[in-house]
């Protein structure tokens, strides 16, 4: 997965638009599921820190979706957060606390809309990976 362009169906780029939207001034986060690059499901997921800075997943609601990404035969692609006061760009702790070898999408607004871009985080290193909607 490493280098590789992530490819988000529209319908999972909205899904996760209308989410972080409507937590902010908080950060959302969730999780991106499919296989081959090709997003399949958007799981959003609470943000137990309710931090407008910062976001950790609840580890339930987490579990929940890694079991349901089982049993649809998907696997994790991508974790979002989003930066309602910020850049989308990852911040030091982001670098810092990525966990996962996929894809961190961060989302942020400029002005009333939001964007996100997408990360390869590893080692302490921050490499940009291609979005591509479908
Ligand atoms: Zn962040």
């Amino acid at each position: 997965m490493a280098g590789m362009a992530l490819t988000l169906r529209r319908e999972d780029w909205w899904a996760m638009r209308e989410h972080v939207a409507r937590e902010a001034p908080y950060e959302a986060c969730g999780m991106v599921a499919g296989r081959e690059g090709q997003s399949a499901h958007v799981f959003p997921i609470p943000n137990e820190l309710r931090s407008p800075t910062r976001y950790r997943m609840e580890p339930r609601a987490q579990l929940a979706a890694f079991e349901a990404m089982d049993e649809h035969g998907w696997e994790l692609l991508a974790i979002y957060h989003s930066h309602p006061q910020g850049r989308a760009y990852p911040s030091a702790i982001d670098v810092a606390e990525a966990a996962y070898p996929v894809v961190y999408l961060i989302w942020a607004p400029v002005g009333d809309e939001w964007f996100c871009l997408g990360y390869w985080l590893e080692g302490g290193r921050i490499r940009p990976v291609p979005i591509r909607l479908q």
